[in-house]
């Protein structure tokens, strides 16, 4: 990728586009197009055909989604499938169409079956049955990955994959109906320390594992796959390869954010899938691997929610 190559970043305003923003510019890059959802709607077929034939990026990063924890997920099902799938299509088809050789298409780890083995390796994709509380928008992030192998094939493109784990970090969403777990525990701990609570309510029952990649290095995985000339098709999954329990990370949340009170687990709120750690020996093998640990990017994130978002 020459650094005067003109890069369009889909999603640009969301926390992993934005990170992708930040590494491109930091790394040199310049030529950067974006657009705000009122100056494009991506849902909409004729002006996202419009937009890539007359701009005709020599990369893109797909990083525009519907994206939420598991309660939007669970509950905003059709939303979340039909909004991925139209998105992905609208963006790949045209791009192809606009001639675009190079894309990164950004999925995530839900797109694996529940119960497979752990780590999971990228192989494992289509071997079983989803996880259900967001089986929509795994499947439409499946349909993203088949879209890119697809065009690959018939028209000669090269579109890659990266399956990040869950992520976390600035311009996170913190609002706790729809956020994912990390954001949700950070704001909670810090309202809990200021109210001078003596205990903050964590959802299920603690046990679940998951693993959490700092948005900055997912970013940074993302603009290293796209400079890797060689790497032309196929699925990269891009974690730390270490997880922890829920109670683990609310523990450690706590800690960071100081406060000392006590953990109540609600157990009327779903865990999801028992565990989702990602084996990240493809990404290794080609030179990448995550650099920000847990407990120093919680605090590299809790220190932005106190700039941009909390008091
Ligand atoms: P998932 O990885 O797709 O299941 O999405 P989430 O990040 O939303 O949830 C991960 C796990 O954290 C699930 O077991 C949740 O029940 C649990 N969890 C605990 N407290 C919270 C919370 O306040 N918000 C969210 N979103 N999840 C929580």
């Amino acid at each position: 990728m020459n650094t005067d190559a003109k890069i369009y970043v889909a999603g640009h305003r969301g926390m992993v586009g934005s990170a992708i923003v930040r590494r491109l510019r930091s790394a040199g890059y310049s030529n950067l197009v974006m657009r705000t959802s009122s100056e494009l709607d991506l849902t909409q077929q004729a002006s996202v055909t419009e937009f890539l034939a007359s701009e005709k990026p020599d990369y893109i990063f797909m990083a525009a989604a519907r994206v939420g924890g598991i309660y939007a997920n669970n509950t905003y099902r059709a939303d979340f499938i039909y909004q991925n799938l139209i998105i992905e299509a609208n963006i790949t088809h045209a791009a192809a169409m606009a001639g675009v050789e190079r894309m990164l298409f950004l999925g995530s780890s839900c797109i694996y079956p529940r119960d497979c083995p752990q780590p999971i390796r990228e192989d494992y994709l289509l071997t079983g049955p989803l996880e259900l509380t967001n089986e929509p928008y795994a499947i439409a992030k499946i349909a993203g990955i088949k879209l890119c192998e697809s065009y690959n094939r018939q028209y000669g493109t090269q579109y890659v994959s990266a399956m990040p784990t869950n992520l976390y970090g600035p311009n996170d969403n913190y609002d706790l109906a729809t956020s994912h777990v990390l954001p949700a525990l950070i704001r909670k701990a810090h309202e809990a320390k200021l109210r001078g609570d003596s205990v903050y309510e964590v959802w299920g029952s603690g046990k679940p594992m998951r693993e959490f990649l700092y948005v900055d290095d997912m970013a940074e995985a993302c603009v290293f796959l796209m400079e890797k000339d060689e790497i032309r098709d196929g699925l990269f999954n891009v974690g730390t390869g270490v997880d922890v329990t829920i109670k683990e990370l609310a523990e450690t949340v706590m800690d960071v954010v100081g406060f000392t009170g006590d953990i109540v687990f609600d157990a009327s709120k779903p865990d999801g899938t028992p565990r989702k750690l990602l084996d990240v020996d493809k990404i290794k093998s080609i030179g990448w691997k995550a650099k920000t640990d847990l407990r120093q990017g919680i605090a590299l994130a809790y220190a932005d929610f106190l700039q941009n978002v909390g008091s």
